[in-house]
């Protein structure tokens, strides 16, 4: 029999309190005679949506250019709206064994629009000083788990499965202790990573306002386990389907039926159910949805909930794929509605992933509309000789947008008078990175008469509330028409300012229709681009 002890109330970890009789005012532990040594949890986040049609590779430079950070630094949070980070540490607060290490933590590379794929240079460099600085660690005061927080999309030259292989380079340094990963809802993965991680977790809402949410319930699922508290048992599948990112906002049909499912099996009893959709504009083997069951222990349960989510994903692959308008019909309907007073109408220019497309600004001049707001035409160059050549006041004419990829249509002559020139700072008020300190070094706006505006700015950029655009002194409530470059994220806030969230499909990197997109990489079973399914051959058959 163990010998019992009596220690004070404020000696008592939360670790111990399965094994703690209560009498009274005091405790009684079983066993236990020595303070309970504190666990270490190190946290390291590397992070990308890699679209592999972009023109512009994520090179180290572009990295360090978007800001890399190191140690504490990396768990350093302030001014920032929630994320994955903010999550762990809330759930590392307030448990006097739990400390939190940080490691390294990557900006997103600094580039025009979005990133191509990822030098192997690039990801070797990073994955050294992630693996150097954890060595360390494991060699000093120890390492007890890894919470890493990754993206799950991101496409790297001479690396299939980048996030897996991240997961292995760190188990080769920490050895046999849990790794437990959280991804966006973008993510594309497959067995490798299920093989990899002890535990993986995704978001459920898109536009994404859960990051906080999963950091919170991964970094309690691995403290848990690290304690022996909790025993991860993990099931994955793979449905096969790979869907435009336009289609995949969670709170509507189809994925609204898959987050609510998840919910559904997270009330009977498994500790987290994941779906990512997937990021459909990665040319990678792992490409589509991918699903992620956690329970604690309960192997059968595991299971049951993975297959009956993947059947689910598999039955609505139809809904997952539809065509929309292109600009000049779009653009054409929108008018009609506003002159109907259906108004005002976000016209979403999703698939605009280099920011230079022109597509929808040229047809709301050539089609006459009136009383709207172009807010993202990215032209670092117009930029620069604006900045150096003219201040608010002056009446330009400029030639901007349609310069990155021909995708992208041609150039648009604008003549305005300069409103905003400069660089501009807000805090975001709206759901997405609300609280978040936001700045950039330089951006005008046009008037062009007519209440017409044109916004330009130096990279891919769309507003995530009107607080980037008031930022600029831009009275949105006077706009009829807004036109941004996003899919959903902008829903969170834009939709309860518009009467209608209007997306079209005009030429562009990340379409609606797979299936003008040329894949090298991807399963010969994915729905609906794979060779299994595609309509007709692309090959040159003679
Ligand atoms: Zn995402």
């Amino acid at each position: 029999m163990a010998s019992k002890t009596f220690i004070a109330p404020e000696q008592v970890e939360r670790r111990d309190l399965n094994q703690i009789e209560i009498l009274g005012s005091a405790f009684i532990l079983d066993g236990l005679d020595q303070p309970m040594k504190g666990m270490r949890i190190a946290v390291a986040s590397f992070s990308h949506e890699t679209l592999t049609f972009c023109p512009e590779i994520s090179t180290l430079e572009a990295w360090e250019a978007g800001g890399i950070r190191y140690g504490p630094d990396a768990l350093d949070t302030e001014g920032e709206g929630k994320g994955y980070i903010t999550g762990y540490k809330e759930a590392a607060d307030g448990q006097e064994d739990v400390e939190l290490v940080g490691i390294l933590r990557t900006g997103w590379p600094k580039l025009t629009g979005y990133g191509s794929w990822i030098t192997t240079e690039a990801f070797d460099v990073i994955m050294g000083r992630i693996v150097s600085r954890l060595g360390e660690q494991v060699s000093g005061e120890g390492v007890d788990g890894v919470l890493l927080a990754l993206h799950g999309a991101m496409a790297v030259t001479n690396v299939p499965r980048p996030e897996a292989e991240i997961v292995r380079r760190v188990r080769r340094v920490v050895g046999d202790v849990p790794i437990m990963v959280t991804f966006d809802l973008h993510a594309n993965e497959d067995v490798e990573m299920a093989n990899a991680a002890d535990a993986v977790f995704i978001l459920k809402t898109y536009p994404h306002l859960d990051s906080h949410d999963i950091g919170f319930t991964a970094a309690t699922c691995m403290i848990e386990t690290v304690r022996g508290e909790f025993r991860p048992e993990m099931a994955f599948r793979k449905p096969g389907v790979v869907s435009a990112s336009i289609f995949q906002a969670s709170e509507f049909n189809p994925m609204k039926k898959v987050y609510d499912r998840c919910r559904e099996w997270e009330g009977r009893g498994v500790y987290c159910a994941s779906v990512a959709p997937g990021f459909a504009y990665a040319d990678v083997p792992d490409l589509g949805a991918s699903v992620f069951v956690v329970t604690d222990g309960d192997r059968g349960l595991t299971e049951e909930a993975a297959q009956d989510l993947h059947e689910l994903v598999w039955s609505l692959r139809e809904e997952l794929t539809r065509s929309l308008p292109g600009a000049n019909e779009g653009v054409a309907e929108v008018i009609e509605m506003v002159e109907a007073g259906k108004k005002p109408v976000v016209i979403a220019y999703h698939d605009d992933r280099l920011g230079d497309g022109t597509h929808v600004l040229r047809e709301l001049l050539d089609q006459g509309a009136v009383n709207w707001c172009s807010t993202g035409i990215a032209d670092p160059e117009v930029l620069k000789m604006l900045e150096e050549n003219h201040e608010v006041g002056d009446t330009v004419t400029v030639e901007i947008g349609g310069w990155l990829d021909p995708i992208s249509g041609d150039p648009v002559e604008v003549t305005g008078e300069i409103e905003f020139l400069g660089g501009a700072e807000w805090v975001e008020t709206g759901p997405i990175g609300r609280g978040a300190h936001e700045k950039v070094d330089l951006r005008a706006s046009l008037d062009l008469g007519e209440n017409r505006h044109v916004v330009i700015t130096e990279r891919l950029s769309a507003p995530m509330s009107a607080d980037p655009l008031k930022a600029l002194g831009l009275d949105v409530d006077g706009f009829d028409i807004v036109e941004l470059k996003s899919r959903v994220h902008h829903k969170a806030w834009w939709d309860t300012w518009s009467a209608v969230d209007y997306p079209v499909d005009p030429p562009g990197l990340g379409p609606a229709d797979l299936t003008i997109l040329e894949y090298k990489h991807m399963r010969w079973d994915a729905f609906p681009i794979g060779g299994k399914y595609r309509k007709t051959s692309t090959r040159n058959v003679s």
